[in-house]
């Protein structure tokens, strides 16, 4: 049987475990799998386009287990009361072949994401960042708001967003964490000015300059998270060409990160390197570094085998027969005729 974790499950592991946790939790799962990066069959995900958005698959695997994540990128989509980002996926073990999970990863995605930012900003940023800025308050928000608060050590957060009400909202769901102050900012300029870390969370199917390079102070550490598909970056290329880059999967990041405005040549740094202590992050403390965040499917693998751990230990989900369960597994065909079909295809009465 497949372990199956739909919405309503994932929000009950998550409630039973506590966000922060939960959170640290992935984030634990993705460094170890960061450790161990040459174990990985990877590969640059496969991306769909249309004119308004992208739908994309990204599959990865080691020795022990498959996974796989099915994505999508639509940034007008809140207009039409749809999410911009809605994914589920799969594992798989590797020595049958046999799916043991199939998970919503729409919440899950989120959690991985602010997981990654903030390990990246763990191995990247000055160790004594407390300011973040963040230019983008829409719904990855208010998860890298806790997990640069909860694993970085932010307690100041200042905000900007051309929606007001995303403002609010992010503001509100903050509130009960008193111990990290919220500033509402009256321009993108105004949230960073002064700032540890910059991260940019923003959505639009564009070639867009969220980030200019007036706007940027020595030291800083920028975590670009909406810069994410072909044709849809946040930072003037002008941004990128001062700053020590560090990406996730190279193949991939040059085709959807904020880096396809480079030349192909241009040097970037592997993070995997820097999280298993194989090279260091930032040179000195004056140095501007860009994390040019993605997602990739590795990511995904550690928060899904970290859902199915937890899902399994805390007997949440259901088991469903995603598979034909077979007494001779050359008869598959006995699996249709034993329900209500008769030979020649007519339900039976
Ligand atoms: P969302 O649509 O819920 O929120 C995006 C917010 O950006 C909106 O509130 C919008 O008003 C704001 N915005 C747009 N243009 C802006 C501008 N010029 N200045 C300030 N604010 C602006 O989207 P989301 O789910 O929060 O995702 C945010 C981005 O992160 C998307 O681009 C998404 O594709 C990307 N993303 C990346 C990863 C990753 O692993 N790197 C994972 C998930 C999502």
């Amino acid at each position: 049987m497949t372990r199956f974790v739909d919405v309503a499950a994932l929000c009950r592991i998550v409630n039973r475990v506590g966000a922060d946790r939960f959170l640290a939790g992935i984030a634990t799962a993705m460094r170890e799998d960061f450790r161990r990066w040459e174990s990985f069959e990877k590969s640059a995900r496969v991306a769909n386009h249309s004119e308004i958005g992208v739908i994309e698959l990204m599959p990865i695997s080691d020795q022990e287990r498959y996974a796989f994540k099915y994505v999508n990128g639509h940034p007008a989509n809140a207009n039409k009361g749809v999410s911009t980002v809605m994914a589920f996926g799969a594992l798989a073990d590797v020595e049958t072949g046999f799916p043991t999970l199939l998970s919503e990863l729409t919440l899950t995605t989120a959690f991985r994401t602010a997981a990654a930012s903030a390990i990246a900003a763990e191995a990247l940023a000055r160790p004594d960042s407390h300011v973040m800025g963040m230019i983008g308050c829409g719904a990855q928000s208010e998860f890298q708001a806790i997990a640069f608060h909860t694993l970085v050590g932010i307690d100041e957060l200042r905000i900007f967003d051309i929606d007001r009400t995303a403002m609010e909202k992010l503001r509100r769901n903050l509130l009960h964490r008193p111990d990290l102050k919220v500033t509402l900012a009256d321009s993108a300029t105004a949230a960073v000015r002064g700032a540890d870390i910059v991260t940019t969370c923003t959505a639009d199917k564009a070639w867009a300059t969220i980030l200019t390079p007036d706007m940027v102070e020595p030291g800083m550490h920028i975590n670009g998270v909406g810069g994410d598909c072909l044709g849809k970056t946040e930072l003037h290329i002008d941004v990128l060409l001062d700053a020590k880059i560090f990406v996730e999967f190279e193949p991939q990041t040059r085709i959807e990160g904020d880096i396809q405005q480079l030349p192909e040549n241009h040097p970037v740094n592997d993070l995997w390197r820097v999280i298993a202590e194989l090279e260091t992050g930032r040179d000195d403390n004056e140095q501007v570094t860009f994390f040019d965040s993605v997602g990739f499917a590795l990511e995904d693998y550690s928060a899904l085998r970290y859902v199915q751990q937890l899902a399994l230990e805390l007997d949440e989900g259901e088991e469903i027969a995603l598979i034909p369960e077979l007494a001779d597994p050359k008869d598959l065909f006995q699996r249709v005729l034993g329900s209500s079909t008769d030979w020649s295809g007519e339900k039976v009465a």
